[in-house]
């Protein structure tokens, strides 16, 4: 089977497409529909430092190898951050792995811990919890956004680039959907541009599927210890349901894709809120605490 674009064998077949690729026609597709979408939603702008948050996954360690060369022939910087929240044994390998892998690359790599921003691990924050509906993951979730925050402010950055993929976007689409959360799918419009820190995901138009591959053709090494909350959710319920979809009916997630794009676009507008600034941190909200400050202040009015 002989590659599409080259003479090489074609050692990847896009099932959607029926594309046939030999691996580097594969990764320089990768690397193509990356810079795509970066210009597409204006993702990054000139003379910038672009925080890359690496945890260690296949997603964030492929970010930041394709980030990390087009920086190099374009006119923004980068540094790597990671935040550790203090999981016992998961964490660790994650962080040996990202710290070898950035010296390989010679990028600047930063820790923040939520012990150290929060003043509790991630696991002590869950004992704290009023209840145990309140699942790991969104209590997790919610530390990290603003621990990625303080990690991007403090190395002087306004861009926050993250390995989210197609089908992390698919996945939140349905969960927010499946809870009655209609509210956070207005947070998922990838134009992040009128925010004064952009978060933004490269990867978003690119099923997980390419980027497991990417990183297995690129020899990219990444943690194999999962979060030991990871089975807690619904998501990884969701995941397969999407797989299970998409093995049936190829290119229904890149339909689906599209569904978001229109219906986020819609929720955000129709959601419009003036900014106010939260009483206790200072960051951007909608009231007058913000949804972190909040949660924290609850977990720690429990530990008294
Ligand atoms: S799986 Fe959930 S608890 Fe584990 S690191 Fe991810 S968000 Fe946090
Ligand atoms: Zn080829
Ligand atoms: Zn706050």
């Amino acid at each position: 089977m002989k590659c599409d674009r080259c003479e090489n064998q074609a050692v990847y077949t896009r099932k959607y497409s029926g594309q046939k690729l030999c691996s580097q026609c594969f990764s320089n597709s990768i690397v193509r529909k990356t810079a795509k979408t970066i210009s597409k939603y204006n993702m990054i702008q000139n003379d910038e430092l672009v925080a890359v948050a690496v945890s260690g996954g296949k997603d964030s360690l492929a970010l930041l190898k394709i980030i990390h060369e087009m920086a190099l022939t374009h006119n923004f910087r980068i540094k790597a951050i990671t935040i550790d929240e203090g999981i016992p044994g998961y964490r660790d390998e994650a962080l040996e792995i990202v710290e070898k892998f950035c010296g390989e690359l010679n990028v600047e790599h930063k820790v923040y811990s939520y012990k150290d921003l929060f003043e509790l691990t991630l696991d002590e924050a869950l004992e704290l919890r009023e209840s145990k509906k309140t699942s790991s993951c969104s209590i997790c979730g919610t530390l990290r956004r603003r621990a990625m925050d303080f990690a991007a402010k403090d190395i002087g950055a306004n861009v926050i680039a993250t390995g989210h993929n197609l089908d992390d976007t698919l996945q939140t689409f349905v969960i927010n959907m499946l809870s009655g959360d209609t509210n956070k799918i207005g947070w998922m419009d990838p134009d992040t541009s009128t925010n004064s820190l952009r978060k933004i995901k490269p990867f978003c138009e690119i099923y997980e599927s390419e980027i497991v591959f990417y990183a297995f053709t690129n020899d990219i090494p990444f943690q194999s210890e999962p979060c030991p909350h990871m089975s807690e959710g619904i998501r990884t319920e969701i995941r397969e349901f999407l797989n299970s979809l998409e093995n049936q009916h190829s290119g229904i997630k890149n339909n689906l894709y599209q569904s978001v794009l229109k219906v986020s676009q819609i929720v955000k507008n129709s959601n419009y809120k003036e900014k106010t600034i939260c009483e206790k941190c200072g960051n951007e909200c909608t009231g007058n605490i913000c949804s972190v400050c909040n949660m924290v202040l609850k977990l720690k009015a429990n530990q008294t």
